[in-house]
Parts: C-alpha cells; structure tokens; sequence
C-alpha cells in the first residue's frame, strides 16, 4: 500500500533537527512521494531546495499563506514566478485567506491570493489552496480564476456540507486530513467523505500539526508516517478496503499535480 502525503510543512522548525529521518520513516510507512508545503517565500525556496536533493521522493509547493500575506509586494512576486520554472513545483500554494486570527489584513490577504492564482493561470499551474473563516470572499475569488486554472484542490477541507458542495461545484480537489479524526470537532466530515467524487479526494497530515487524536500513542508532532491511520479511518467511514483507498487517492495525487 502506497500514499502520497499532499500536505507535509517539512520545513517547519519542528522538522529542522532530522528531515531525513522523517522522510525514510515516511517511506518506510509506505508514504512517498511527499508534497511539501511552502507557505512564504522562503519557506518555499528551501521545499524547492529540498525537493530537488530528493527528486522522486519529494515534490514542493510554492507559494505565499494568507498568514504571510503582509510580506506580498513585487519582490516576492517575481521571486515566485522564478521559483514556479523550477523542475520540482508540484503546485502554486499554499495560497488563500484564513480570516481566523487576520495574522495579516483581509485587504492584504485578498490582494496576495488574486495575484497568486492570476500567476497560476498565466503559467497553467495547479493551486493548493487553504480556506479559513473566509469562505465568501474566498470561493467569490477562487470563481474568478478557476476556469483558467488547470486543478485546485481545498487542503485540509474542515468546512460544512454547503461550502464542499460549492467546492465541488467548481471542480476542486478536497484535501482531508486527521482533522477528521478528532470526536471534537471533525466528525461532522464523516458524512460529508461520501459526497466527494472518489477521483476528487485527496489525503494530507499538515505534519507537523494535525496529530490525529485517535492514535494509540501521543506524539509530539504529526508526521507523514501517520498518514496509513487517517487514511484507514477515512477508508472505514466509507466502507472501502484501506488498499482500495490508497490505490485512488495515490491515482488522483499523481494526476492532480502532474507527477511523472
Ligand atoms: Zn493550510
């Protein structure tokens, strides 16, 4: 069984200590390839770098997270589209609004995730998209775009029944991550798993968060190795083998980012 892990911050701090530890885990987990999350210029400049020393085994998105969306001007543009020639850019992401803590203003959030997916439809690339507390603006924006943009897949999907309709409406991929596993907050996905077209979902851990709650042990990071126990939870709620699961979401990761 083979699953590829869409949402890894692997070069979050958490990580700094043993990258390479974590990726053999990972592929000893039968995790690989690994798609990591850029989320600011930098961040994405060392995924890239990263990506590149391990080609196969990891891919990287580039891209500016509405958090960091204070840090967009010209500069940081034109680095992008630098940085999205490069052979290991699996997607222009993680890109968006999260209105939930406004790290940066809604003004500026909006402005930095319009240029973003202008730039992705310019260079006909795929968006990893990230949606909090903002869905109005967000799918009002993502509308705009998406007929010009070749795929665009929702991570970390934690929304409600209305708002995955209109993802889907719009021909998003869902990503789904251990968020579903919590009995706090996430099990109102469970019933919503069955309205995601099968070739449409997507499964990521966002390690080094998202610890999936339902784990026998308590790690103190969420890792890519983790992802086979989300990925059997995911396959229970929708009475699918786990083999089964993992062959069509590793189909539709391949696809979805264009990973030969
Ligand atoms: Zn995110």
């Amino acid at each position: 069984m083979q699953l590829i892990d869409i949402g890894v911050n692997l070069m979050s701090p958490a990580f700094e200590n043993d990258r390479e530890v974590v990726l053999a885990a990972s592929r000893e987990a039968g995790v690989f390839p690994l798609i990591i999350t850029g989320s600011s210029i930098e961040s994405s400049a060392a995924a890239l770098d990263f990506a590149c020393a391990h080609p196969r085994e990891c891919w990287a998105t580039a891209g500016v997270h509405p958090h960091n969306a204070k840090t967009w001007n010209a500069q940081a543009q034109a680095h992008l589209r630098e940085m999205a020639a490069g052979r290991a850019l699996a997607a222009i992401g993680e890109c968006g609004l999260d209105y939930n803590r406004n790290f940066s203003s809604p003004l500026a959030q909006r402005g930095c995730f319009e240029d973003q997916l202008a730039l992705a439809a310019e260079l006909g690339k795929p968006v990893f998209l990230h949606e909090r507390d903002a869905f109005d603006d967000f799918s009002a924006i993502l509308k705009k775009y998406r007929p010009r943009l070749p795929g665009a897949v929702v991570h970390c999907f934690t929304g409600t029944l209305k708002e995955l309709d209109a993802y889907l409406e719009m021909d998003c991929h869902i990503g789904i991550t251990g968020w579903i596993c919590d009995e706090r907050r996430g099990t109102h996905l469970i019933p919503l798993l069955k309205r995601i077209p099968p070739d449409r979902l997507l499964l990521e851990t966002d390690a080094p968060y998202l610890i999936p709650r339902n784990l026998p042990h308590r790690p103190h990071r969420n890792e890519p190795r983790y992802l086979p126990h989300i990925a059997a939870f995911i396959a229970q709620a929708l009475d699918k083998k786990a083999e089964q699961l993992a062959a069509g979401t590793y189909a539709n990761s391949l696809r979805f980012f264009g990973l030969g």
